[in-house]
């Protein structure tokens, strides 16, 4: 199967230099201080710190600064069509540019949802005309996401749909994610599942534990998670398909997966920023602006296995499940509050901030699993390695900053670290060959 299409904005191919910057590459075996020069957008050589000729090109003090393949998020949600008040496709990838990214997948639970040929071709052309770095669409596995029908997955693919994905929601029928993945064998297409067995989760609004029964507010047990990725992982293994779990949260979900592996199950998984920094106890504060979300914040030892699962590779990339929403919709009582949080902008800065800097997991981890989350859709991962397109996230691992002091570059802000002091900040992305974002206060050196 070919990889997906992604589009992007036509604009200026870049041609520059990244002067004496601290390259960090661990697929591309790059780890080093070197002159970044990119030419029509290509990176066209790696030369020692000071020796690349910029003539006639741009120069970027790149000195004290880090360079590494601009990430990947396979989940994020643009909220188009039908909540353009919420995101877009020009914000939702400023958004991502801004927080490092050079491509995302966009999840198909809008409104209406995306499930027929025409609409993925609409979102591709808007793409087209508004998008800053590369953006791809997944259709819906069912019909309206209603769980019944199957969509037209064959003529979606032709469309040009990079993946399928009934998100916001589980495949509740096992006959029916059986008969999607005997489809899959004709039109590929991976398939990426919220999992969650809905008679479990009942009426909860946070993860059922010590905390939840303090606050006494209805729980969503670990279980609820970690049996639906047995049963599809089973599924999948028996249909020889292909899937991917979406933002595992417990450790229950962690061994499903790693025992599904160690059956051969063609399976992946991501774990999502919020859930690999938090535990439920943010959730005491009751605020659902930035702890509400499904899955929800699970328990510190959730929290530590999906650590190990990252390190040990049973946990494949990270993706932020960037999901914006309107302040009328989180300005309720934590019950009633909507569910999710954005992610785009602080993902790399928050785990630099929570995971890296305390020691938790090397930096090279970090950078190969934030850029990984291309593969599973068969979508080649951004690379440093010269002759490679430039996708390139510029950071300053040592500034520190307030999330949301100066705004954000998505609609909405409804953050999970609103408000908090994060050490480490993207100053400048390349997507697609194009420069895609550049932090204002960051000053550019002199064009000869
Ligand atoms: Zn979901
Ligand atoms: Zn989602």
């Amino acid at each position: 199967m070919s990889a997906p299409p992604l589009e992007m904005r036509a604009g200026e191919r870049a041609s520059l230099v990244l002067r004496g910057a601290t390259m960090l590459d661990p697929v591309a075996g790059i780890d080093g201080r070197h002159d970044i020069l990119v030419r029509d957008g290509t990176i066209a050589e790696l030369t020692g710190p000071g020796e690349a000729d910029a003539s006639g090109i741009e120069e970027v003090d790149a000195e004290g600064l880090h360079a590494f393949p601009a990430f990947f998020d396979p989940h994020v949600h643009l909220r188009t069509p039908g909540q353009e008040h919420k995101e877009d496709i020009e914000t939702g990838a400023r958004s991502a540019a801004a927080g490092g990214y050079c491509g995302i997948l966009a999840m198909a639970n809008t409104d209406p949802p995306v499930s027929v040929p025409a609409d993925v071709e609409a979102l591709r052309a808007d793409a087209r005309s508004a998008a800053s770095i590369r953006v791809g669409f997944l259709a819906t596995v069912t019909r309206a996401i209603e769980g019944e029908e199957l969509t037209e997955m064959a003529s979606l693919r032709d469309a040009g749909a990079a993946g399928f994905s009934d998100d916001g929601l589980p495949i509740r029928s096992a006959r029916v994610l059986r008969r999607a993945l005997q489809y899959q064998r004709l039109c590929g297409g991976t398939i990426a599942l919220h999992e969650e067995d809905p008679e479990l989760s009942g009426a909860g609004v946070m993860h059922e534990g010590p905390v939840s029964a303090a606050l006494g507010l209805d729980g969503i047990p670990s279980i609820s998670e970690s049996t639906m990725i047995a049963r599809d992982a089973a599924i999948a293994g028996y249909e020889d398909g292909r899937i991917h779990v979406q933002h595992l949260s417990a450790a229950e979900s962690v061994k499903a997966v790693r025992a599904a592996k160690a059956a051969g199950v063609q399976i992946s998984c991501e774990a999502s920023p919020h859930h690999l920094c938090l535990s439920d106890e943010a959730v005491r504060s009751l605020d659902p602006h930035r702890f509400k979300m499904n899955p929800p914040l699970r328990s510190e030892a959730d929290r530590q296995a999906l650590i190990e699962g990252l390190i040990d590779g049973t946990i494949d990339c990270i993706a932020t499940d960037h999901a914006p929403h309107a302040a009328e919709e989180k300005e309720v009582p934590f019950e009633q509050a909507a569910m999710g949080v954005t992610g785009l902008e602080t993902a790399f800065a928050a785990l630099h901030t929570h995971l890296v800097l305390p020691g938790a997991i090397d930096l090279g981890l970090l950078i190969e699993r934030m850029s990984a989350g291309a593969t599973p859709f068969e979508i080649e991962r951004p690379s440093l390695a010269p002759g490679s397109e430039a996708n390139i996230a510029l950071c300053d691992l040592s500034a520190k900053w307030t999330v949301g002091e100066e705004g954000y570059e998505s609609r909405s802000s409804n953050s999970w670290c609103d408000g908090e002091e994060l050490t480490g900040k993207v100053l400048m992305t390349l997507g697609g060959g194009q420069v895609a974002y550049r932090l204002r206060s960051f000053s550019m050196g002199v064009a000869a």
